[in-house]
């Protein structure tokens, strides 16, 4: 790290004007978390445990996933740690699970398979709440929901295993549960989620695939993908909008929130916390500490007028540059 990165490392990531926007980082496996505390990261806004499940060659028990989540939450403990419920399906498969489809990213993938294996849904909820037991740092988080009764399902699923272990030993707590906002239907149903929920989660990298209908990970197709399109800051405009409305918070969990441009025009929209890359963390808090959220929302209105991704984002990047 170079000197005034490390000098950065004992900062708060806080505006001149004081507002505190927490920086969690993305995780998966265990090098994620070193290197996130390493970096003085407030927490884990998302652990994707998929990643587990993947470098394996069948389901992890109850008992394993339990003594993994453990881990996790311990390491982290008091800060937060956002575990968000399988993600399998779209470019991330299980061999020892095979799914064939035509259209993976529009097929069985996240919620759907856990839904349709209440089983398999219900040994990963187990293994989280015991994990949590005396703890109380854990936040729940559910992938694709693109219908109000995926969480209400989900929901009647996480009540019962919480009730069911609460019998045996009464440190089990219900944790808090957030809804990932990642397909274009949710941002629609925001309010209706944020409702149900007790916070929202922005990925950004399934929003933009499915609102731009961009493959995220075609190469061919990649200067199509653009989280600074102006359609996906409107999205976005109107999730924290809902969100705003029930009082719930939302953070942004995708890549894009580690991406300095985006994150100016984040901190003027409104968004709580932001969750990104470890190797993201210091330049993201540069940025955030220089500029005020007066500034980035008069950045944010002089993006609205503008009708390009490109466009939008020279005129970030002309601002980043000469802040230094
Ligand atoms: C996202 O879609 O933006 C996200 C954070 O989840 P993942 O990248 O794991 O699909
Ligand atoms: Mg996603």
């Amino acid at each position: 790290l170079s000197q005034e990165l490390q000098r950065l490392l004992e900062l708060p990531a806080e505006t001149p004007d004081g507002v505190r926007i927490p920086l969690y980082t993305n995780a998966g496996l265990l090098s994620d978390l070193s290197h996130s505390l390493a970096r003085g990261s407030e927490g884990i806004g998302l652990y994707r445990t998929e990643f587990p499940f993947m470098v394996r060659d069948s389901f992890p028990t109850e008992e394993e996933q339990f003594a993994l989540y453990r881990q996790v939450l311990q390491a982290f403990h008091p800060r937060p740690v956002t575990l968000r419920t399988l993600d399998i399906g779209g470019d991330k498969a299980l061999t020892y699970f095979p799914v064939q489809e035509e259209n993976p990213y529009l097929g069985w993938r996240g919620i759907r398979i856990s839904l349709d294996h209440p089983d398999i849904f219900l040994t990963q909820i187990r293994a989280m709440l015991r994990a949590n037991a005396g703890l109380g740092n854990l936040q729940l988080l559910l992938p694709m929901i693109s219908r109000v009764e995926d969480l209400d399902e989900a929901m009647v699923l996480i009540a019962r295993a919480c009730h069911e272990l609460q019998d045996d030993d009464d440190a089990i707590r219900m944790p808090r549960l957030g809804v990932m906002i990642e397909v274009p239907a949710a941002v629609y149903q925001a309010e209706e989620l944020a409702r149900r929920a007790e916070f929202l989660c922005v990925g950004t990298n399934d929003l933009t695939q499915y609102l731009l209908a961009v493959d995220r990970n075609n190469e061919r197709v990649a200067k199509w993908f653009d989280a600074l399109h102006p359609a996906v800051i409107r999205a976005l405009i109107q999730v924290v909008a809902a969100s705003q409305r029930y009082g719930k918070p939302v953070s942004v969990c995708g890549e894009a929130a580690g991406d300095p441009a985006v994150a100016l025009l984040l901190l003027g929209l409104g968004v709580e916390s932001l969750s990104l890359s470890p190797s993201d963390l210091l330049r993201i808090k540069w940025v955030l500490r220089s500029f005020k959220r007066q500034q980035a929302r008069e950045l944010l209105s002089r993006a609205l007028n503008l009708e390009q991704a490109s466009a939008i984002r020279a005129m970030l990047v002309q601002v980043l540059v000469d802040a230094g």
